[in-house]
């Protein structure tokens, strides 16, 4: 047989997002033991470059093996116990997914929704919180299956007001979208590798704060996951290098490698850079007469939802788009099924020169599929 056919793709979508060749090539350095002092030391520069990225000085900042589930799985299954009682904020698929998860580990689960392609209702949320003995406060900071920014601080204020830790996934956020650990005081929060920090699936970063730790170790009942058990993942991680499982070491030296590129530029940079290439896209859909689906104020600079015109079949126009122009994108679910193309500028997909190849790609396959431009100016 012969070696995989693999196209080159410009990816677009929801992740992966475009691998850098340097974040590649470190991939291919040779694969060391998981305890030879020189993974160590690599380790302990993941674990510096990690706190900086996150903004936090947090001990427990590891990289979780697994992908962004993996995180979402580590979070859950150590913050929540049977019978705790848990909020979780679904305004779309991911955060419907922490509820299930938690709702799996045993958890009392209340869930606060708000439609698809709109934040949630913050009155809603605290009265959901306020004296209910709710442990646990759980929210998405961008959700990818709807391109909704959910502010946080908000989040923590709420949390922290009824005695609740704030669990955060920053999938779609971290290295993208600002996020302040440890000024913002968030508790506990994940992410993944293959989003905005333009690394290949695999890893999810994660950071925990001490109350979070000191809850996990007062636990009155064992973590449900020995997988994604904090606490031995930490012997490991930290000074006592105890074995737990094999470190995916390739996809170490990669996080690595984009953690560097990452400071390189620098957070606040990356963080402008991602508002004004999103703004550049959002400005020239509507130049071409089609809408972004959620409101300028809510929308996320690393995810974009666009409204499908009227008659056109968005499978078909993806289609065209990975035949003809190499570029991924991916459609709508749930209740966005054929509703909205899903669209990642992430990390190094985040350009203008990007923008415009795909502004341009996208008119000719929506054209190829009867559409007609500018018809909202018309
Ligand atoms: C992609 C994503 C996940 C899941 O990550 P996987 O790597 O697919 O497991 C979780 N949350 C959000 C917001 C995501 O975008």
């Amino acid at each position: 047989m012969n070696p995989a056919p693999v196209p080159e793709r410009l990816l677009l979508g929801p992740g992966p997002s475009p691998v850098p060749q340097r974040v590649l090539q470190a991939m291919a350095s040779p694969v060391l033991g998981h305890l030879d002092p020189a993974f160590l030391a690599v380790m302990d520069e993941t674990m510096t470059l990690l706190r900086q990225a996150f903004l936090t000085v947090n001990n427990l900042t590891i990289p979780v093996s697994g992908t962004g589930s993996g995180g979402m799985e580590a979070a859950v299954m150590n913050l929540v116990e049977p019978g705790t009682r848990i909020v979780v904020v679904t305004a779309g698929y991911f955060g419907e997914r922490i509820a299930e998860m938690a709702r799996r580990a045993g958890a009392e689960v209340v869930t606060v929704p708000a439609p698809w392609g709109h934040p949630a209702d913050l009155k809603a949320v605290e009265d959901a919180v306020r004296g209910t003995g709710a442990r646990v406060l759980a929210a998405v900071h961008v959700e990818t299956s709807t391109g909704v920014l959910q502010p946080l601080p908000p989040l923590v204020e709420i949390a922290h007001r009824h005695g609740a830790f704030l669990l955060v996934d920053a999938v779609t956020s971290l290295g993208g979208v600002e996020l302040r650990v440890d000024d913002w005081g968030v508790d506990l929060l994940y992410s993944a590798t293959q989003k905005c920090l333009n690394a290949p699936p695999g890893l999810a970063p994660l950071t925990a704060n001490d109350r979070v730790r000191e809850a996990i170790a007062g636990r009155t009942t064992r973590v449900l996951s020995w997988y994604f058990d904090l606490s031995l993942l930490s012997t490991y991680w930290g000074a006592e290098r105890v074995y737990h499982h094999t470190a995916p070491i390739s996809s170490v030296y990669a996080l690595r490698e984009a953690l560097r590129i990452v400071h390189e530029e620098g957070l606040e940079a990356r963080w402008a850079r991602h508002r004004a290439t999103a703004a550049m896209l959002w400005d020239g859909l509507e130049e071409m007469g089609l809408t972004p689906f959620v409101a300028q104020e809510h929308r996320a600079p690393t995810l974009t939802t666009i409204t499908v015109p009227e008659g056109v079949d968005d499978g078909a126009v993806r289609r065209r788009l990975l035949q003809d122009y190499s570029i991924e994108i991916a459609g709508g679910f749930g209740p966005l099924k054929g509703r909205v193309f899903r669209v990642g500028l992430m990390g190094a997909g985040s350009t203008s020169r990007i923008v415009l190849t795909f502004l341009g790609a996208l008119r000719e396959s929506l054209r190829a599929e009867g559409w007609r431009p500018g018809r909202r100016a018309a």
